[in-house]
């Protein structure tokens, strides 16, 4: 269940306030960095397919852009807010910098509900989304990508919107496109992926062979999907997953104590990640409350959903078995759940970290599109592979030399990339 009490762009603050303090910034690095650089918030009218008109309200964020241009994804929620996407916009600037990319952050979102939206109305919003915001975006200012409900065809009706616009082929404007489209190879295993592969280094640092663990997932999008695939090849055995249910307007999880079987869990699967009650449990699965996940007896637990899903009041039915939690989703965390997660000395994998596999294929895309030469997909993941195993080390060897909790050591390491980069161009 999401926790609308939590505004995610305070919690973000607060995490950058401690990274400041820690790294005893001036108040002009502060007031710099506390905020998003720029802001657009703006009206998208639809035809809708009655005839009628419906006005979407539709945002972009640039939190930073000193180490390169913005990026980040666009999301359709209906949940939405300017604020949700100030703090997912600052914790790409933060991303970036930790995965070492040369690039900054922002972050866009349209308040909608595109289940509930036709195929000609999603491809007006996208459509209207760029015209809002086209002379702010592109391949060297600020670089949109996917997120939550948005895939590469919306990715692609925003890019040929750029190009109509601008009357030339600018691939590099957007990533996430199809393959073929100026989409890269591996591009959507590349989150979940990346995710694992920071658990792999987790688990090498705790003496634990991967054959020997279990891990229970939240959400069954791109992220959780490949996640699960690498960890099955990894030799793990995962148990349960969870995901959200259109129907019924909430969630369920779906355990099988001797395995998922992905192949048959995505037959059964809609566009956005939801399981059929029904059919999953003709083939064996327990149908278990939303919050079942978070109570399995696993060593593993990866949050790949949506924001403040580990929250006070149900941190504590987390289990003793689990060893790591690694942050698939961005900020599913609270600052409330962190604190016993870190008392609980479980090894916390930070979302800055254990996702960036997403945006760090999503800046080898932009880098393909833009000198219009596409790698195999083994090169494509190989470089995923070397980006985020060197990220992890960095923070990891940083959070052990300074004896900081693993978030601490990420938010520390990418606050003063940035802090530097913005005062070596004088900005501060
Ligand atoms: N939406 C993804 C994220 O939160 C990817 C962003 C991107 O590829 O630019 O990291």
């Amino acid at each position: 269940m999401i926790k609308k009490e939590y505004n995610p762009f305070e919690t973000a603050q607060k995490q950058f306030d401690k990274a400041a303090d820690l790294l005893e910034l001036n108040t002009t690095t502060r007031e710099l960095l506390r905020n998003p650089a720029r802001e657009f918030n703006f009206i998208i009218p639809v035809r809708m397919d009655d005839g009628s008109k419906k006005i979407f309200r539709g945002f972009r964020v640039q939190h930073n852009d000193a180490r390169g241009p913005a990026k980040g994804g666009i999301r359709f929620h209906p949940l939405e807010t300017i604020d949700t996407v100030r703090a997912l916009a600052m914790w790409m600037t933060w991303k970036t910098a930790v995965a070492d990319l040369p690039l900054g952050g922002g972050k866009g979102g349209v308040i909608c509900d595109p289940h509930k939206l036709s195929s000609s109305e999603q491809e007006q919003l996208c459509r209207g989304w760029v015209q809002q915001v086209v002379k702010n975006v592109g391949p060297y200012t600020d670089v949109p990508a996917p997120d939550v409900m948005t895939s590469a065809q919306h990715m692609l009706w925003m890019l040929d919107e750029y190009e109509k616009i601008s009357g030339e082929r600018r691939p590099g404007f957007i990533t996430g496109k199809p393959v073929g489209m100026g989409g890269s190879l591996g591009r959507k295993e590349a989150t979940g992926y990346g995710v694992m592969i920071t658990v792999r280094e987790a688990l090498k640092e705790l003496n634990i062979m991967p054959e020997n663990t279990r891990a229970s997932f939240q959400g069954f999008g791109n992220v959780s999907q490949f996640a699960i695939e690498l960890f099955q090849q990894m030799g793990g055995t995962a148990t349960c997953v969870s995901c959200w249910d259109q129907d019924d307007n909430q969630s369920y999880s779906f355990k099988k104590k001797t395995g998922l079987d992905l192949q048959e869990l995505r037959s059964i699967t809609d566009a956005f990640g939801g399981i059929n009650k029904t059919k999953a449990k003709d083939l064996g699965y327990e149908v278990l409350p939303g919050d079942a996940w978070l109570e399995q007896d696993v060593e593993i637990l990866i949050p790949a959903a949506l924001e403040n899903q580990i929250h006070d009041e149900n941190v504590n039915s987390i289990s003793n078995h689990v060893k790591i939690i690694a942050e698939g989703a961005n900020g599913p965390t609270t600052p409330a759940a962190d604190y016993i997660i870190k008392e609980k000395n479980i090894f916390l994998i930070p979302d800055l970290l254990a996702n960036a596999g997403g945006v760090t294929c999503s800046y080898f895309e932009q880098v393909q599109s833009n000198m219009n030469y596409y790698w195999e997909k083994e090169e494509v993941l190989g470089k995923l592979d070397v980006k985020m195993t060197s990220a992890f080390i960095a923070v990891s060897n940083f959070a052990k030399k300074n004896k900081l909790y693993m978030r601490d050591a990420a938010n520390v390491i990418a606050v003063d990339r940035v802090a530097q980069a913005c005062k070596d161009r004088g900005w501060i």
